[in-house]
């Protein structure tokens, strides 16, 4: 019987074919068809089943130097994935197991086994390792151990409260016995905030004229930490109600992702230094040495109920690029998915 290489494996993929100016189009993107080389002794094949479509692949679609390449127009892009290992010569991996890898975008590849860890489908539905177990969850247990360094008790503000990151950082928060005020853009949002979520206070951002009026009201004794995951206004609205000696964590700031023009610094930013507030960003994969306390802590507050999820799934790789725009349409609550196979 042919093996899958012998049969010669063609594999869609999603490449890049010009750099978005403002929000990113449709147009864009380009679906392919390639050929897939033969495997190599100490390789293995892998057949896509999920894939991740995160705000950070944004910056990555512009020129210039970051902490991650730029995408390349013409290749596919890479993103977080969850596939089956459909063929191997590999001595660490076998057909039939599940991978965490990088190769998201596309339906086959092929790994030597760097950087690729495997899951086990039996502790928890494989695509929760690209959110609530994955680097989502990771994201908002690093924000709020490790650079806010959360107290019980804190007052806690969380912008895309109802987002991938922004979901897991509430209920953490929670989970610390914190008052959480969230915000989201949408009555679906605020409502899956106060009842899955148990989020305190939320503001629906969208139906609210003077953000930072909103957001004294609801926290009238200051906020002692600000997830940040959005920027521009609802950093200038924290930053007006922290507390002295307060924290913002920088995780994202996706309202500026699609500037055209730099956007303009938060105008009360001196405020930072009169109420000697510590702002600090951070990229998770600086964090890797801590991801067996994530995996202990995430997995023991699911089971006990204290963290809820959510996943937004879009049906088919050839849909990948309409569900990464609709992140900044706010198209998702909780984790943003693409089921490829
Ligand atoms: P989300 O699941 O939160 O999806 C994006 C959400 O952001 C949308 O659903 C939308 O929700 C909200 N949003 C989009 N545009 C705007 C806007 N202009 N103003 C306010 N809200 C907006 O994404 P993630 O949870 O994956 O990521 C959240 C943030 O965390 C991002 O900024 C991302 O870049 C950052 N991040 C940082 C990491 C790090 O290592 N530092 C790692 C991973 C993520 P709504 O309907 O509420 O507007």
């Amino acid at each position: 019987m042919a093996t899958e290489t012998e049969k010669k494996i063609e594999s869609r993929q999603i490449q890049l074919v010009s750099r978005p100016t403002g929000v990113p189009t449709v147009d864009n993107f380009e679906q392919v068809t390639v050929e897939l080389p033969p495997l190599a002794d100490g390789e293995f094949l892998v057949k896509n089943e999920w894939m991740s479509v995160d705000p950070y692949m944004r910056g990555r679609m512009k020129e210039g130097k970051s902490y991650v390449p730029p995408f390349e127009i013409g290749k596919p892009l890479e993103g977080g994935c969850i596939g089956k290992v459909v063929e191997s010569r590999h001595e660490c991996f076998s057909a039939g197991d599940y991978v965490l890898g990088n190769s998201g975008w596309r339906e086959y590849w092929i790994s030597n086994g760097k950087s690729v860890s495997k899951v086990d489908p039996e502790v928890a539905p494989i695509q929760s390792y690209l959110g609530v177990l994955g680097m989502t969850g990771f994201t908002a247990w690093v924000g709020l151990k490790r650079i806010a360094n959360l107290q019980s008790g804190n007052t806690v503000f969380v912008s895309a409260a109802s987002g991938a990151v922004g979901s897991v950082a509430c209920q953490i928060a929670k989970a610390y016995h914190c008052r959480v005020i969230g915000s989201a853009g949408s009555e679906e949002k605020i409502l899956w905030l106060r009842e899955k979520a148990n989020v305190d206070e939320v503001i629906h951002y969208k139906q609210t004229d003077d953000l930072s009026a909103a957001l004294g009201s609801l926290a009238p004794d200051g906020i002692d930490i600000y997830f940040d995951n959005v920027g521009g206004e609802h950093l200038e609205a924290a930053i007006e109600h922290m507390n002295n000696f307060g924290c913002c964590v920088e995780c994202g700031m996706i309202s500026t992702y699609n500037a055209t023009e730099p956007p303009a610094a938060p105008r009360n930013l001196f405020k930072v230094i009169a109420k000697r507030i510590r702002m600090q960003g951070f990229i998770v994969r600086d964090h890797f040495a801590d991801h067996d306390e994530f995996l202990r802590d995430m997995s023991s507050w699911i089971r006990s109920g204290q963290i809820d999820w959510e996943e937004s799934v879009t049906e088919g790789l050839d849909h990948a690029p309409e569900a990464f725009i609709g992140l900044f349409q706010g198209s998702n609550l909780g984790k943003a998915l693409v089921r490829i196979g």
